[in-house]
């Protein structure tokens, strides 16, 4: 089922579809039964998708591995072009898909549309890495052999992606899959598989073979069996909670998966006595407050030297002030609802936390009912022991602590079982490299608010996870090294 009306709005309708891709097929579940697809904003139904089978997911994993056997050696220049094709129509199409975006998810079809850009900057960057999967010779032992190593792809791969960002979190796993030669079966999250939909109609136009990409939507925790028991699936991509992404680390070791897994943070913000204090609020607002705080590299923690804190927090309120709490849809909206009540209900246990132990609120209000728009929050005086210095709030709230001393403001900024995304603002050379050197987080930004585009390995070390996506290492994870001795010459 799919709202007719939403379905008009766009320039190319077909786009938005309520039937899951595999095989190159368009399909119900068997027994009919669907999901509903609800508009955070709206709180109101807007299409229904298949709840699968477990005997279609079984058969779309058969199908998925016929593809691969043709796929496998299909030549690079043939993957790489119709990489090309399917990243040229996400831009032809990336107004339409926005607006799917926002529908679904509730972000500011600003963001949507920037998410459609950088969602189809993996492919573009796949599409051309495809051309580079080199092989190696290396030294023999004696003069009548030789010795080399050529790359394959690992085979039939599974993906299961988050709501957070619904096209991003896709491309950034099946191109690189597919560049290398692989099939992929995604499931998209429950909360947003309508995007993962409009991506496969494109897919489908762009020549990508039936099997190569596949979209199964369903219940989790049954895929997730599903994938993880089967024999013919030799690798799993995750991006996640740490919790469910470490549960299905445990359901694949009896088939000894390859694993991807992009998992949680709890990322520090550091901002020391030296920085530029206009620069540091500049990359706080777009860490913390993209998608109304609800991304895994959002600064979660942000310490503020206490020479500075005063004059730090006074213009981070006044930037605050700035930001716009609204439906995506709505003009000039730069924080759209969060996606659900629990989510709501955790930023106000982390804001009601804080208070108890003494934080006070600088800016902003604690959330109240099942209201899904959340006023962007400042507190101040916020202590090691409070909830979101701790946990990951994935809301728009900004935690401020001070801190004395390098060592103190880097021990706080450790003191985390999780290693996912780390920022810090100085215009000192020695404590940039100290500092740089010494945070255990596997993406550190320096004077800089962003760090995640095609070009950049994205990943975390601890509980944030393992394996890296995008870059010249994201191809990496979807093939395998086969080391090639040749005797008697
Ligand atoms: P989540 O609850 O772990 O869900 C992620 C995906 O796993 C969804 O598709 C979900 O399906 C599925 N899932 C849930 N339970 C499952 C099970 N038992 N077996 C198999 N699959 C299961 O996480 P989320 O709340 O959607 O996303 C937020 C988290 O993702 C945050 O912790 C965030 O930090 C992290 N994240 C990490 C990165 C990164 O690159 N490191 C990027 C983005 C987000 P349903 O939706 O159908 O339940």
């Amino acid at each position: 089922m799919i709202d007719l009306q939403i379905q008009s709005s766009l320039t190319d309708p077909s786009l938005l579809v309520d039937t899951a891709y595999i095989n190159g097929q368009w399909c119900s579940a068997k027994d009919d039964a669907t999901i509903d697809v609800i508009n955070p904003s709206s709180k109101k139904i807007i299409a229904t998708v298949p709840d699968l089978t477990v005997d279609q997911v079984r058969q779309a994993i058969n199908d998925a591995n016929t593809a691969w056997k043709t796929w496998k050696s299909s030549p690079a220049t043939e993957r790489a072009t119709k990489l090309a094709n399917w990243y040229q129509l996400m831009m032809d199409n990336q107004d339409d898909l926005a607006r799917i975006m926002t529908l679904e998810q509730g972000k500011p079809l600003q963001e949507s549309k920037g998410e459609i850009t950088y969602a189809a900057s993996f492919i573009k960057w796949f599409a051309e890495e495809a051309r580079r999967i080199n092989g190696e010779t290396h030294p023999a032992p004696t003069s009548d052999r030789r010795l080399m190593t050529v790359k394959q792809p690992v085979g039939v791969c599974a993906a299961i992606t988050p709501w957070n960002f619904p096209a991003a979190m896709i491309t950034r796993k099946c191109a690189p899959a597919i560049a290398a030669g692989c099939t992929i079966l995604v499931k998209p999250a429950d909360l947003t598989p309508l995007s993962a939909l409009a991506l496969a109609v494109l897919a489908d136009r762009a020549g990508i073979p039936a099997g190569v990409f596949n979209v199964v939507t369903g219940n989790a925790k049954s895929i997730g069996e599903t994938f993880t028991s089967s024999e013919i699936i030799r690798k799993l991509t995750f991006t996640g909670s740490t919790k469910v992404g470490s549960l299905l680390m445990a359901q694949s070791a009896p088939t000894v998966k390859r694993l991807s897994l992009e998992l949680g943070g709890n990322a520090p913000f550091i901002v020391f006595e030296d920085a530029d204090i206009d620069e540091a609020v500049s990359g706080l607002m777009i860490s913390k407050f993209r998608n109304a705080g609800q991304t895994c590299v959002c600064a979660n923690r942000v310490l503020v030297h206490d020479k500075i804190y005063d004059r730090f927090t006074d213009s981070l309120v006044n930037a605050v002030r700035t930001l716009k709490v609204g439906d995506g849809f709505a003009e000039n909206v730069t924080i759209g609802p969060l996606i659900n009540e629990n989510a709501v209900a955790k930023v106000r246990a982390h804001i009601e936390d804080s208070l108890q132990k003494g934080a006070s609120i600088a800016y902003g209000e604690i959330p109240s009912g099942d209201d899904l728009f959340v006023t962007p929050t400042i507190l101040r005086d916020v202590t090691t022991d409070m909830l979101p210095a701790t946990e990951e709030t994935f809301g728009p709230l900004a935690p401020l602590i001070r801190f004395h001393t390098d060592e103190e403001a880097l021990k706080i900024a450790n003191e985390t079982p999780y290693g996912l995304g780390a920022y810090y603002y100085t215009q000192n050379l020695k404590r940039a490299w100290h500092v740089g050197e010494n945070l255990e987080f596997g993406m550190i930004g320096l004077n800089s608010g962003v760090i995640s585009m095609d070009s950049s390995p994205f990943g975390g070390i601890k509980l944030s996870g393992v394996g890296r996506e995008g870059s010249n290492l994201g191809i990496e994870e979807y093939l395998e090294v086969k080391a090639w001795h040749i005797g008697s010459l």
